[in-house]
């Protein structure tokens, strides 16, 4: 997936499906079924123990995000279901209001979302568990680190996924 042919025949699968939204959803619902099972069976888990509630407002992703009740500064998303941390804070960085989220960190995740429309089966090998070990080991080995978080290629796609879904929805694509 390293290659430069590979990645661009990502990104302009990416395009297509923020272009098509229907195929967002018929790829993550059959294709990619498996994590968009577990994604659900886990959000009705934090649902029924009351850890996480729907997002209200949010003109972009509003309906497919859910927020911690507790102050977090990660998010995660398994299949099409997004768990945004609740920061509640405002500053530069991170302009939380009451429930707002921040559109960065979700606009990624939904990146990831897109990510399994495309791989389907192979998501949870290629692009799910590596980025839990690498997230173990950075924040383990912190001195151990090298290069920004965001630098691999799993990540970087699906920051840049997450913009076109975006640019669809503000027409810029
Ligand atoms: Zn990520």
């Amino acid at each position: 997936m390293k290659s430069m042919n590979e990645m661009n025949l990502f990104y302009k699968l990416a395009k297509f499906i923020c272009k098509h939204r229907w195929l967002y959803y018929l790829l993550n619902y059959t294709w990619g079924l498996f994590l968009t099972l577990i994604g659900w069976i886990t959000l009705f888990f934090l649902l029924i123990t009351d850890k996480v509630y729907r997002n209200q407002d949010n003109d972009y992703f509003g309906k497919m995000i859910y927020l911690t009740r507790k102050k977090h500064d990660w998010a995660f998303s398994i299949g099409t279901i997004v768990i945004c941390g609740n920061l509640r804070v405002i500053n530069n960085s991170w302009c939380y209001s009451e429930d707002e989220v921040n559109l960065s960190i979700v606009q990624h995740e939904i990146g990831h979302s897109i990510q399994n429309a495309i791989f389907g089966p192979f998501m949870v090998f290629i692009v799910n568990i590596p980025s839990m070990i690498r997230y173990w080991y950075r924040s383990t080995f912190p001195q151990k680190a090298k290069g920004g978080y965001y630098d691999i290629w799993f990540e970087k796609s699906a920051s840049i996924a997450g913009i076109y879904w975006k640019a669809k929805w503000t027409d810029i694509i």
